[in-house]
């Protein structure tokens, strides 16, 4: 039995919080015009301050700008700095910054090791709810950036919201959306199961989502879901160690990147690699670190990305392996 359960290393830049959605269960987002926009020279002196020599993954999480808004360009002209700068100091960008234009799309390929955006749930009755104020969450939209990432042969992580008003029946249809599209592109390399937690800013009071009705969905999942996509599920938000370890046992094989701030969910702090490795450990499981891509998807890259990425994967090994000998 395969005994491994990956985390990715990974540090957290936002460029604006400003989003001009307004998803009722945010803990995100600020109104257009109050945010300040992280500069260059900003997130330069962030990342030559990360001393973790861990840290491979920069995720790169944005608010998002209307795609018609004068804005737009400035905004993303920004990103693809950030995402340069990342890679020229060794680092490697996943970007999830919204919805995205064919053209921006094929732009952040060339500078992206993958992209995620989440899918949430497909069914078109949350537009009347949670969001009601979000015109980036139309279904249709979120599937075709799915389907579009998968013809530029973008490796892909996206995922499911679970209590934001769905049924049982419309998880299993936005699974299956997902299969679906995994079975034309082959592109989806994780979906995350994240459980909707109640933070501190936002707008929509139901309840948090039943942990313990989590381990049966990640096995609901991995019966739906292609044996090539891995299941993750956020281990700050599983705030229990035996439904942790359950979801293990159902099919979850790995925790998602472990930075000190869960932008996402602020309230909920990431425990550290250590931590989690003693809770899963004395179970039977190994906890390994992994870089923002699968292998598989090497050959996806152009050649200067897969230099970058075979130099992290280096420097990833030597590193697990001297704390194989200190353990
Ligand atoms: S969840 Fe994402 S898209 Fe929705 S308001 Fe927050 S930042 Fe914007």
């Amino acid at each position: 039995m395969n005994n491994q359960i990956t985390y990715s290393p990974a540090y957290t830049i936002v460029p604006t919080y400003e989003c001009f959605n307004r998803c009722d269960y945010c803990n995100f987002r600020k109104d257009i015009g109050s945010d300040f926009t992280l500069s260059i020279s900003d997130a330069k002196d962030i990342l030559l301050g990360l001393s973790n020599q861990e840290i491979s993954e920069i995720l790169i999480l944005s608010g998002e700008v209307a795609l018609n808004s004068p804005q737009r360009d400035e905004w993303f002209s920004r990103i693809l700095k950030i995402c340069e700068l990342a890679l020229s100091l060794g680092f490697l960008p996943h970007g999830n910054v919204g919805i995205l234009k064919y053209s921006e799309m094929e732009q952040l390929k060339e500078v992206n090791v993958s992209l995620g955006l989440m899918l949430e749930q497909i069914t078109p009755k949350l537009l009347e709810t949670v969001h009601k104020n979000a015109p980036s969450k139309v279904p249709e939209l979120r599937i075709q950036q799915l389907e579009l990432a998968g013809k530029l042969q973008i490796p892909f992580t996206t995922g499911l919201l679970l209590g934001i008003g769905e049924t049982e029946a419309e998880r299993e249809e936005s699974l299956n959306a997902i299969a679906e599209i995994q079975q034309r592109w082959g592109h989806i390399q994780e979906v995350i199961l994240q459980p909707h937690s109640q933070g501190t800013q936002q707008n929509y009071h139901n309840p948090n989502f039943s942990l313990s009705e989590l381990p049966r969905i990640v096995a609901t999942a991995r019966k739906i879901l292609p044996d090539t996509i891995t299941i993750q599920v956020p281990p700050n938000l599983i705030t229990q160690p035996n439904i942790l370890l359950e979801c293990l046992d159902a099919g979850a094989r790995d925790l998602g990147g472990i930075s000190p701030i869960d932008e996402v969910n602020p309230d909920y702090i990431h425990p550290t690699a250590q931590f989690l490795a003693k809770i899963i450990e004395p179970a039977g499981w190994k906890l390994i670190p992994r870089l923002p891509i699968y292998p598989q998807y090497y050959s996806w890259l152009s050649s200067s990305l897969q230099q970058k990425v075979k130099a992290k994967e280096k420097v990833l090994r030597t590193l697990s392996q001297s704390n194989q000998v200190l353990h």
